[in-house]
């Protein structure tokens, strides 16, 4: 009996040795970091490279894996479909953020992508009124949190309000973003009552007044930035405050002025962001738990300063080589805090950009900024000719043709005349190259044309006319500066690189797409992919 018990004990234990083996958790890493660096051309990668350090780009593109062909395959490319898309591996025409803002052709409401009244500001303003709610997809992020019942912990942090929240998703911790009234940072009642203390503690330090204070000189001597265009001339925005588009940059202006927004054009607001970053790391000690955790960051200045005085500004290339030595800081910072090798890190963009149209025809390359309102009005001149009603197209937002069915429908017109008309006039205008009848998708007519707008078309939120304008054009407020949402690559090509647990050393050119990224983590992680995933897991990256 007694050596019965022992056999059957023996057996047991072996089983529970088994089992246990069984159970043993699926190995991961202690955390991943999602870099989204707004406005960033893949190009700049090789642009700048000369004179980034070791520390930065360079660091990521030595040890890590490049993605060096990486595609938005949807219209338009803008910041919030770009943020919602790399973190749901979809498309707006199923995640449901078709732009930063549209109508819901349902209610006639116009929208701000991440607004939301239902929520309290929780820490400043008006510009707390924000949540994912409009997000009809899971992110990777929410699949981390579903696969670990919650115990993971995920926080999203941006200048950008959608900067933070599209990343976070509907299940973040907390996603953080900033206020340009009050130059805190803030979130929504959505996911907190109170700020944690260590945001407090860091809204305390005033970081917006000490950065600004320092102003904004070139890192080098100016005569040395020969990439870009010398520093007076007529492609850039003057900056309130400002004569000139040049340096010295007197960025402390704003701070006594109390303007807190004005840190976004400059690269301080970068640095702010990264310090906001480790801050978050320290503060709620991510990756120093059992499960993995996800830090989801987007440098936001990047795209004001983009926007303000183009790509070949030496605005561009300093706010580059300095972000550059921020990303350094902030991996030296991952290495210590969380361990070398113990985060896998990707860095990616929500768009790209467009050379200003200006500089490209004094280079003899054909290019036009136009006013898309001008457009609008001159087609509602037309339709009145025609129909003898006023304002029969709402807008032309997004590039897209809204109309007013209402009315339509209030004056008994033919609507399929209507849009034919419309098609008509718009295919006469200069620079336009195509106009898509996204009501009859089987008529498109290039297949990468037709693929990418059906990609970014939902019929609640979008107009269903889908104007393409001749390369090198674009819909500007300004004649300096520059901007994105087209489909060209200098808009659609962004960096992908990948860094850390898990990935191996390498390149490659072969393309893949922005809805790649989330499959390809989720791989990694072992988890589900988010629920409206399109993408493919880019193996090569993968130990
Ligand atoms: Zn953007
Ligand atoms: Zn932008």
């Amino acid at each position: 009996m007694k050596y019965l018990l022992m056999v059957a004990g023996f057996f047991l234990l072996g089983f529970y040795t088994k089992e246990s083996a069984a159970q043993s958790p699926v190995e991961r890493p202690k955390l991943v970091v999602g870099i989204v660096i707004d406005q960033m051309r893949w190009d700049y990668l090789y642009r700048f490279q000369e004179r980034y350090s070791d520390k930065g780009f360079k660091r990521l593109m030595t040890d890590g894996y490049n993605c060096e062909n990486t595609m938005i395959n949807y219209l338009p490319t803008f910041t919030a479909p770009g943020h919602a898309s790399i973190y749901t591996g979809s498309v707006p025409a199923l995640h449901g953020i078709v732009g930063n803002d549209w109508v819901d052709n349902r209610t006639g409401k116009s929208w701000y992508c991440t607004e939301d009244t239902s929520v309290k500001s929780i820490g400043g303003g008006k510009a707390g009124l924000m949540s994912p709610n409009n997000l009809w997809a899971s992110t990777i992020t929410d699949e981390l949190r579903l696969a670990t019942n919650f115990q993971s912990r995920v926080f999203a942090i941006s200048i950008k309000d959608r900067g933070a929240i599209l990343p976070g998703g509907h299940t973040a911790n907390a996603a953080f973003w900033y206020d340009g009234e009050t130059g805190d940072f803030i979130t929504s009642s959505y996911y907190l009552q109170k700020l944690p203390d260590w945001v407090s503690v860091f809204n305390k330090r005033n970081l917006n007044d000490s950065l600004m204070n320092l102003n904004w000189n070139t890192l080098f001597p100016i005569s040395t930035y020969v990439q870009s265009t010398a520093d007076d001339n007529n492609y850039e925005g003057v900056v309130k405050g400002e004569e000139k588009p040049v340096f010295l940059h007197l960025t402390s202006l704003a701070v006594k002025r109390k303007d807190k927004g004005a840190i976004r054009t400059s690269p301080f607001g970068n640095s702010m962001t990264r310090l906001m970053a480790q801050a978050c790391i320290a503060g709620e000690k991510l990756g120093q738990g059992n499960n993995t955790d996800f830090l989801a960051i987007s440098f936001s200045s990047p795209d004001y300063i983009g926007h303000q005085y183009g790509p070949n500004s030496i605005e561009v290339e300093d706010s580059y080589l300095r972000l550059d030595k921020e990303l350094g800081l902030l991996f030296d910072y991952l290495d210590k805090a969380v361990g070398k090798g113990n985060y896998t890190l990707f860095l990616t963009a929500d768009h790209g950009g467009a050379h200003n149209a200006g500089f490209l025809t004094d280079h003899k390359i054909p290019a036009k900024s136009v006013s898309i309102k001008e457009i609008n009005k001159d087609l509602n001149q037309y339709l009145m000719q025609q129909f003898g009603v006023n304002s029969l197209v709402k807008s032309l937002m997004n590039y897209q043709v809204l109309l007013d069915e209402d009315l339509i429908k209030s004056n008994k017109m033919n609507r399929r005349h209507i849009r034919q008309e419309i098609i008509k006039w718009l295919k006469m205008q200069p620079g336009v190259t195509e106009v898509l009848d996204m009501e009859s998708p089987e008529r498109l007519g290039v297949a990468l044309l037709k693929e990418r707008s059906a990609n970014g078309y939902n019929s609640n939120r979008c107009g269903s006319i889908q104007i393409i304008l001749n390369p090198g054009w674009y819909s500007g407020y300004a004649p300096t500066g520059t901007t994105h949402g087209s489909w060209n690559p200098y808009d659609a090509h962004i960096p992908l690189i990948w860094y850390g647990w898990g990935i191996k050393k390498g390149k490659t050119f072969r393309q893949v797409n922005m809805v790649d990224i989330a499959p390809t983590l989720a791989a990694l992680l072992h988890i589900q992919m988010p629920n409206a995933c399109i993408g493919k897991v880019i193996e090569d990256v993968l130990k």
